[in-house]
């Protein structure tokens, strides 16, 4: 069986402390790695060795810095179809979506490339008499990056190409579900020269993640995963003084108004609510149509476009829609769910429950699902699934359709699909979501703006990538510098005479 360990000063390592988790081919249903679960001490020595090689990463300069990320990018380009199928064999996404996966991660490094700019302090000359004053950023020491199961390219390079130009060193503990793509990218990074030790992975469990939160030498820590585990380490990482931003789950709505073009609006729907099996906190899993008429024409159109979904393993190739989920744990809990809904007066149009797919019997596979009249106490509505199942919730009146949105706990993103530029702009100003799309189901913003959603979808107060990142990942020095020369007995300001 192969075995996968940690990546400390640059080398690949096993682990000691006996512990593994199963790392399953998820289209297959079997076993095809064990991954090494680090103890606290394994944590700690990673922690402490990564100190050491942050001193001279944070004294190199940062355009430096900025040139290990463009060697990076080039890295990443040159290997792209195996790391997407890295992501894709662990993780059981779609080729295209591996490919995405690591897309969409490169983007992020790709300004992480210009990071010397986003970098500057300020300054202020003459702040008083003979006083300037200026102020700097600087890293914060070893940071911690902890990254969920379903973006195993993208959220590591979220968080480790903002973190490392900014001159941080970091310990990254991916998922124990898909952990080697991290292993890769580290191993990029080495080729691209960044020093050894600036990046440890550190593969682990619930024990990892307590030592990075009690460790005392890590600053910062930088969470992506469901909420309740999002709530705990925001809450263990701010007691102990660290600095925190923890991104959980979501359950985000799109409204259909009457004037909206529902083809587009179906389309739409069938790619943001089954793509990637629905295992994206960016998909949309409700779908809230405004006015009866509306409804029904929507449901009519979506019912025969998610009946041609193509459900099957990323072998297959470019032909197919979605993969398996996750485990067979997550295959469970979404039949259960599913089942949940029809107990509860759902009405189910399209039924994934009893999806079968010759030659993988054993594979997390689950049919796509369609409810609709889903009301707001149903358990379909209240929990995010993480599956391929959407839910219609009709509403009579925009303004309903609003508060239906403004009461959800969760607030990642959101979408409107209308034709009508007042009601479109109405509800970007006022929706308490973080992300917001308008005729475009995904917003996931580009990665020169930044990403985090609102309510029990984040905790902390700076979002991922983008501008926000480098104001985590630095803390600011300011400093009220006073030069006798140009000042005059009794105070008074001058400028030396040039002569
Ligand atoms: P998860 O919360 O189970 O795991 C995330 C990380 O936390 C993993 O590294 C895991 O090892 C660790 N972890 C798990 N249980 C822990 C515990 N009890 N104590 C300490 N650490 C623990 O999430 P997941 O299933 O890997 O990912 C799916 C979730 O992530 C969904 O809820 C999804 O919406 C969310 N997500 C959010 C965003 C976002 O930006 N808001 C992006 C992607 C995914």
């Amino acid at each position: 069986m192969k075995e996968i360990g940690h990546w400390i000063d640059g080398k690949l390592v096993a682990g000691t402390s006996g512990r593994f988790a199963d790392v399953y081919n998820p289209a297959t249903g079997e076993v095809q790695a064990r991954v090494a679960l680090a103890t606290k001490d394994e944590l700690d020595d990673a922690v402490a060795r990564a100190a050491k090689a942050q001193v001279a990463w944070a004294a190199t300069n940062p355009q430096r810095r900025a040139r290990v990320m463009m060697k990076f990018v080039e890295l990443i380009n040159r290997d792209m179809e195996k790391l997407a199928e890295l992501v894709s064999v662990e993780h059981g996404k779609t080729l295209p979506d591996g490919r995405g996966d690591v897309q969409r991660g490169l983007e992020v490094i790709e300004v992480c490339t210009g990071a010397p700019a986003l970098l500057k302090g300020e300054y202020m000359n003459d702040g008083g008499p003979g006083i300037d004053l200026y102020s700097m950023r600087q890293p914060l020491g070893v940071v911690a990056g902890i990254t969920p199961f379903n973006f195993p390219a993208m959220i590591p390079l979220w968080k480790m190409g903002p973190a490392l130009v900014s001159g941080n060193a970091m310990i990254l503990k991916p998922s124990e579900r898909c952990p080697s793509t991290s292993l890769a990218l580290a191993q990029l990074l080495q080729e691209a020269g960044l020093p050894d030790g600036v990046l440890q992975v550190v593969n682990g469990d619930k024990d990892s993640v307590d030592a990075i939160l009690d460790n005392e030498v890590v600053q910062a820590v930088g969470f992506v995963g469901s909420t309740p585990i999002a709530q705990y380490i925001y809450g263990r990482a701010c007691s102990n003084g660290k600095r925190a931003q923890c991104f959980g789950g979501a359950k985000n709505h799109m409204i259909i108004m009457p004037d909206a073009d529902l083809d587009k609006a179906a389309d739409a729907l069938v790619g943001a609510g089954y793509g990637a099996a629905g295992e994206r906190c960016m998909a949309i899993s409700v779908a809230v149509p405004v006015g009866e008429k509306t409804a029904d024409a929507l449901v009519e159109r979506l019912i025969p476009r998610i009946e041609k979904l193509k459900v099957g393993p990323y072998t297959s190739g470019d032909g197919v829609d979605y993969g398996p989920v996750i485990t067979a744990q997550a295959l469970a809990r979404i039949k259960g769910l599913i089942d949940s809904g029809v107990a509860q007066g759902a009405d189910l149009k399209i039924d994934g429950r009893n999806f079968a797919l010759q030659g993988y019997e054993n594979g997390f596979f689950v049919g796509p699902s369609l409810f609709d009249k889903v009301e707001t106490d149903m358990d379909i509505y209240k929990e995010e699934i993480f599956g391929p199942v959407l839910s219609v919730v009709r509403r009579g009146s925009y303004e309903d359709a609003v508060k239906l949105v403004m009461e959800n706990q969760y607030g990642n993103g959101t979408a409107i699909f209308t034709a009508d530029g007042d009601t479109a702009r109405d509800y970007a100003n006022r929706v308490n979501v973080g992300m917001v799309g308008i005729n475009f189901p995904i917003p996931v913003p580009l990665s020169y703006f930044t990403f985090g959603g609102w309510k029990k979808s984040a905790f902390g107060d700076l979002n991922q990538y983008g501008p926000d990142a480098f104001r985590f990942y630095t803390k600011t020095k300011t400093v009220t510098a006073r030069w006798f020369s140009g000042i005059k007995e009794g105070g008074e300001f001058h400028f030396k005479a040039m002569d």
